[in-house]
This record gives structure tokens, sequence and C-alpha cells, in this order.
């Protein structure tokens, strides 16, 4: 005999159990596909009719509305264009919702994740938001990342069936917000990496360099990233940034020879006037003996 109670709410699901997608723009679509090839039998709704021919195809079924979709299934994923989107569709079917889990993997941020998280509460909706990390065609791949925040009790539930979009499925924690806060500062990096990206093909094809010629040497260069950013990790942490081999002092003389380079040739030097602005000011504040991690003084609200 044992007391242990059974709450079917928290039981995790281990068979493929239904799901239903909302929106099937190029991420949905990738999602119900990993759902179908899974196993799960899926649903799906997109404002506009007609899109997702392959999924019908391939078995899944398509609703005419988005309420009917909600009912086909316990989870319901959530994949539209932001949160002002995701709320005007998600309103209006709140009863149909309430009691299922709801998964919404729409990116926008931390405070419309828990606004939205704040709302689902209030309509008895079981609700964990999430960021998807990789394009479309890594998704249902071992290699696709994403985070999900919110309950930890209703991820347990359904981690096996939200595994089905990626093997490199992360719960981050039980603040709704989580997820937005790890996709946004990712995707910080990743923008502000693209921009320096274009700016050096322009700076070099300006001279006539191929972008072909260069690629090369930015790979390298991304090849030493791994080592700076777990030791800038460690800085942050402790807020001491040791300067010994590249002062910041010795830095804003590098960045500042790049923007005259950029600035001869009439190039944009916004985004470096932007970092060499950042870097004055943490030199201004004491920090031209320190590391370039010394600069989040500078970066962050006085
Ligand atoms: P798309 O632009 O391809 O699709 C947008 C979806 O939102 C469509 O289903 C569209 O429906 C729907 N939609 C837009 N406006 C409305 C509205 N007013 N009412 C109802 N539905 C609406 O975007 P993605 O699928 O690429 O992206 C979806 C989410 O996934 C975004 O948050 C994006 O940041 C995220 N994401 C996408 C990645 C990608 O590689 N595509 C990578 C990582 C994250 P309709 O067909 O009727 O226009």
């Amino acid at each position: 005999m044992t007391n242990q109670s059974h709450d079917p709410s928290t039981t995790p699901v281990t068979s493929p159990s239904p799901v239903t997608v909302l929106g099937l723009g190029a991420m949905g679509k990738a999602l119900a596909g990993a759902f179908l090839k899974a196993g799960h039998p899926t649903t799906v709704w997109n404002r506009t009719p007609g899109k997702g021919d392959e999924l019908v195809a391939a078995g899944a079924t398509r609703t005419a509305t988005a309420a009917d979709a909600v009912r086909a299934s316990e989870v319901v994923i959530v994949c539209l264009y932001d949160y002002d989107v995701s709320q005007a569709v998600l309103g209006p079917i709140a009863p149909e919702l309430k009691g299922r889990a709801l998964v919404n993997l729409t990116s926008d941020t931390p405070e419309r994740s828990r606004e939205a998280a704040a709302w689902a509460a209030e309509h008895g909706i079981a609700y964990l938001d999430g960021a998807i990390l990789v394009p479309v065609t890594v998704i249902g791949t071992a290699d696709a990342l994403l985070f999900h925040s919110g309950p930890k009790s209703v991820y347990d539930r359904h981690a096996s069936t939200l595994k089905a979009l990626g093997g490199n499925t992360v719960y981050l924690g039980e603040d709704h917000g989580l997820a937005a806060v790890y996709d946004n500062a990712l995707l910080d990096f990743f923008w502000t990496s693209m921009a320096g990206l274009v700016h050096a093909f322009a700076l070099a094809g300006a001279d006539g360099v191929k972008g072909a010629d260069l690629a090369p040497y930015l790979s390298a260069l991304l090849s030493i990233f791994p080592p700076i950013v777990e030791s800038m990790g460690g800085e942050v942490d402790s807020g001491d940034y040791p300067g010994d081999q590249a002062p910041l002092v010795t830095e804003a003389v590098n960045v500042d020879h790049v923007i005259h380079a950029s600035a001869h040739r009439g190039l944009d030097v916004g985004a470096l006037g932007g970092i060499k602005a950042v870097l004055d000011r943490a030199i201004a504040k004491g920090h031209g003996a320190d590391g370039w991690t010394a600069t989040i003084e500078a970066v962050r609200a006085p």
C-alpha cells in the first residue's frame, strides 16, 4: 500500500500526445512538422487559410478556427509574429485554453512574457514561455536549441512532447521572463556580431579586397571567442576586470584607427562611434587600465 497521491496534471506524458500549433509561418510550420515526425497527432491553425498543405498531407488536421484547434489537444503551441498578435489570437479563446498547457514560442521581450503569464494565470491556463534560438531548418534535430521558462511542474509534464522540437531543449526556471531574457541576450550578441561582420567586409572591400578573401580570416578570429566568453562571464560576476594584456586605453586607440579608416572611405561609423563612446565613458570612470569587460560599467544604467 502507498499513500502517494496521483496528480494527473503533473504526471509526465510519455507516449506521443496530441499537440496543437497556432501559427503556420515559416517557424510554425517547422514546429508542426517536427511534432508530426515524432508521432504526435498534430492539429494546426493559421489566420490566412490554405497554409500548411504539406502538413495536412503528412497527417496534420487543419481547423478553420483557433478555438477548434485548441480543443483538439492538451498542449497548445503558439508561434506568431509577436506578442501583440499572440494576445489578439489567444484573448478571445481563453475559455477554450482553460485547463490546457499553453507554450508560447513567439519571440518578444521578458516583459511581454510576464504579462502573458499573468493573463494566463487569470484564466486558469498552465503557461510556459519559450524561445527558439535556431533557424527553421534545424528544428526537430539534435542541435535545435530552445529555451523554456515557467512552472517546472508544467515543463516536466510536457518535456517529452517539447523535446520533439529539438535535442537541446533547456528549462531555465520558474520566472516566465527567463526564456526571453536569455533569447534577447543571445540575439544582442548575434546582431551586433552580424553588423560587425558586414562592416568588416565593407571596410576591406573599400580597398578592393574580395569578401571571399577576407572570410577565412574572420572565421579564424571567431574561433578565439569561446575562451573569451568563458573568462568574461567570470569577470562580469566578480566585478574584477584584469587589463594587464590589453588595457582599455590601448584598445581605445585601436578602435579610433578603425573609425578613422572607415570614415576616410565614406563608410557609416555609427556603430563604431557608439562603441568608442562607451569605451571613453568607461575610461572616464577610472577603468583605463582594466580590460574590455570593464566597459560593462559604462553600458549599465547609472
Ligand atoms: P512569419 O512571418 O513567417 O509568420 C508569422 C505568423 O504570424 C504567421 O502565421 C502569420 O499568419 C501570423 N500573424 C501575423 N499577424 C497576424 C495577425 N494579426 N493575426 C493572426 N496571425 C498573424 O514568422 P516566423 O514563423 O518566421 O516567426 C514566428 C516567431 O518565431 C517569431 O516570433 C520569430 O521571431 C520566431 N523565430 C523565427 C525564426 C525563423 O527562423 N523563422 C527563428 C527563431 C525564432 P498569416 O500567415 O495569416 O500572415
